[in-house]
């Protein structure tokens, strides 16, 4: 008989149209999933799991939120797309700059992808330089300059490099290790004058979560002011998930507390969140940067489906819903999880470590301390991940197929649903250990 993995794989590269859903990083049988809600993924064949990969951020609020969804049917109904601006655009970016006040402007797109690789352009456009500089395990989407010792799926199947990106276009790309101080000075120091930018990720979460080491990120911008360079700081995974103002506002969050002028990015990117399981993203950032772009300034970008109106409806409607309330339910189910699965394993004597950025977070396997570095994360045991993540879902819990993700939880993860995922943990360390 015909599984729906062969018929998959003869007609989609690897039986999926994004690497990592084909679960290379845990081996075996991807399930098609057929429906979600809250908390829950339901596969073809009616089972339904405790979902923790969140459509990898976008789920916030739960999957198929009624508001989220009726205002959805509402714009779908009104017409899917006009090809000319609409109001809900404007009203989209008004909500993003409303909460996060670095994006003075802002460009809807429909990918991440696109959002990074706007940015770059912008950045080089900008300054008239070429050179960017990005660190090692940090994933930014998947266009050529970016595609250079990246995270996410190419950690997860090791693969340093993607094949199709030329030797011109990666030798423009400078890449460190995250959280190394000097060599970002010495980077500067070497190539100053020729650097466009920096980018990084508020707080990486594509090797990973790693909480940027302090200081870390206002280097990048003191460095990025001296030398008129752009710091781009990608929010596509953190952004409106790692705290009301992403990544970006715990640090200014912190730095206000302690008496301290916060750091500003220079141009930001989002995504995933901002689009509420719709394809939306938005490069945004300093007026003067962003006036670069056609149709005012030299620097060109456009889309067929750019701010499209009924992905912008489900954008929109998710980030009204996004009140203090709703971060500190994230907030908890994050604490209250990845607490819980660090103090079972730590009483089977499973070595582990938890790495943590405002309400994101992640497991690393094997790993005592939780790591800052690609080189150090890349030690992990992905082995026992692997034994863990079938265990899991064996159980009736989707995770991450990777070690190398975050778990995304969302508002409506309460506490059944946490004490399922702790049950099949617990039962798994027992037979770990
Ligand atoms: N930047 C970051 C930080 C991301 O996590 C991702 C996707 N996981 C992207 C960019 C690319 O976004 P997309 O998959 O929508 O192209």
């Amino acid at each position: 008989m015909t599984t729906f993995t062969d018929r998959a794989a003869a007609i989609l590269p690897g039986g999926v149209n994004s690497p990592v859903r084909a679960w290379n990083g845990v081996g075996g049988e991807p399930v098609p999933i057929a429906s979600a809600r809250g908390a829950y993924v339901t596969d073809g064949d009616g089972r339904e799991y405790v979902d923790l990969i969140g459509s990898w951020g976008p789920a916030i609020l739960g999957h198929a939120h009624p508001t989220v969804v009726q205002a959805v049917q509402q714009a779908a109904a009104s017409g899917l797309s006009f090809g000319a601006t609409s109001a809900r655009e404007v009203e989209l970016a008004e909500e993003i700059r409303g909460r996060y006040a670095p994006a003075e402007r802002v460009r809807l797109v429909s990918t991440g992808t696109e959002a990074t690789m706007t940015a770059i352009r912008l950045a080089r456009g900008a300054t008239g330089r070429a050179k960017i500089i990005k660190f090692a395990g940090l994933y930014h989407g998947h266009s050529d300059s970016l595609l250079v010792a990246a995270g996410s799926g190419l950690a997860t199947s090791g693969v340093p490099d993607s094949a199709g990106v030329t030797p011109g276009t990666a030798a423009d790309t400078i890449v460190l290790a995250f959280g190394d101080e000097d060599a970002l000075t010495d980077a500067f120091a070497e190539h100053g004058q020729q650097i466009a930018a920096v980018i990084t990720e508020a707080a990486p979460a594509n090797m990973g979560v790693v909480r940027p080491p302090l200081g870390f990120n206002r280097l990048i911008s003191t460095l990025c002011r001296n030398e008129g360079a752009v710091m781009i700081v990608d929010e596509v995974l953190t952004g409106f998930r790692a705290g009301p103002a992403g990544y970006w506002g715990v640090e200014r969050d912190e730095d206000l507390a302690a008496g301290v002028e916060p750091w500003q990015p220079d141009l930001v990117t989002f995504g995933k969140v901002i689009g509420g399981g719709m394809p939306v993203a938005a490069v945004a950032g300093r007026a003067d940067l962003m006036e670069q772009l056609a149709p005012l300034g030299p620097v060109y970008q456009a889309g067929t489906l750019s701010g499209n109106p009924v992905a912008v409806a489900a954008g929109l409607a998710t980030m009204r819903l996004l009140t203090d309330d709703v971060y500190q339910r994230v907030a908890a189910a994050s604490e209250a999880l990845s607490g819980g699965v660090s103090e079972i394993l730590t009483d089977a004597g499973i070595t582990h470590a938890v790495g943590r950025a405002g309400t994101l977070f992640s497991l690393f396997w094997g790993l005592g301390v939780a790591p800052i570095a690609f080189e150090d994360v890349a030690r992990q045991d992905t082995a026992q991940f692997a034994r863990f993540f079938h265990a899991l879902h064996d159980a009736g819990v989707y995770l991450p197929p990777s070690a190398y993700e975050a778990w995304f939880v969302s508002q409506s993860h309460g506490q059944a649903e946490i004490e399922r995922v702790l049950d099949a943990v617990r039962a798994w360390a027992a037979t770990e250990a």
